[in-house]
């Protein structure tokens, strides 16, 4: 049996996972991150690469993509079900943090845009939603392109400034002028790499709700999404 979906897409630190998450938790479905199989993708090309001794280069340029894939299910690249979610695993060892690191960061957009590396990815995703639990993936294509049909659609903005703030707050530091302004760049270049790729870009589904939650307080975005879901899964 097919489960449920709810597809949250947006660009960079728009606040998806979280929020996906949370939404997930309040309606007893499961979050499911594509963003950490394109960034565990990332690593295993790393990997990869710095097993031929040019860990410094753009590791696209050291390995193709079929050879990155073929390592990516030799090595046992997988999200694993882990409470509300799922946990990324590579060699039998969880990687959550790593795949989180500047250098997965730094090389993701690159390895994303690969059309062969996006169809093994949503393959995956679209099979871990036929094995029937309900769930709230967040993504860039997920309500385009992985989940057309998702039950409920959800594209989440915010202003480039307010993006910025958030990231740097998660890190723990202050976010003072010169951050700003660095944070901003990255994810400037980031969402322009990954809304101007010719595979799957960034773009909201025509039937998207869309929520800009510059201004919203996370509980508030979180609750606004749980009641759009609510009458769309029957439980008012
Ligand atoms: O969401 P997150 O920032 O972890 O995603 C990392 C990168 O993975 C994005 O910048 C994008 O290049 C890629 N991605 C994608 N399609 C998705 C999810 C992530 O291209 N559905």
């Amino acid at each position: 049996m097919k489960g449920g979906v709810i597809a949250i897409d947006g660009p960079s630190a728009s606040g998806k996972s979280t929020t996906a998450r949370a939404v997930a938790e309040s309606l007893g479905f499961a979050h499911l991150d594509s963003g950490a199989l394109y960034r565990g993708v990332t690593l295993v090309a790393l990997r990869e690469a710095a097993r031929r001794g040019r860990a410094h280069e753009s590791p696209l340029a050291v390995v193709g993509p079929e050879t990155i894939l073929r390592a990516a299910e030799d090595r046992g690249l997988m999200l694993q079900p882990d409470g509300a979610g799922f946990a990324a695993y590579l060699e039998g060892e969880p990687v959550d943090t790593e795949i989180r690191g500047p250098r997965v960061t730094g090389c993701v957009s690159a390895v994303s845009a690969v059309p062969v590396v996006r169809e093994w990815i949503n393959s995956r995703l679209r099979a871990m939603v036929r094995a029937g639990r309900d769930v709230v993936v967040d993504g860039r294509d997920i309500g385009t392109v992985v989940f057309p049909d998702a039950d409920l659609k959800v594209f989440l903005t915010a202003s480039p400034a307010a993006r910025a703030g958030r990231r740097i707050t998660q890190r723990g530091v202050d976010a003072d002028a010169a951050r700003l302004e660095a944070e901003a760049a990255a994810l400037a270049a980031r969402d322009h790499a990954d809304s101007s790729r010719v595979v799957a870009p960034l773009r909201p589904a025509e039937d998207a709700v869309l929520l800009d939650t510059t201004t919203l307080a996370f509980a508030e975005q979180v609750r606004r999404i749980v009641d759009l879901a609510r009458p769309v899964f029957g439980r008012n």
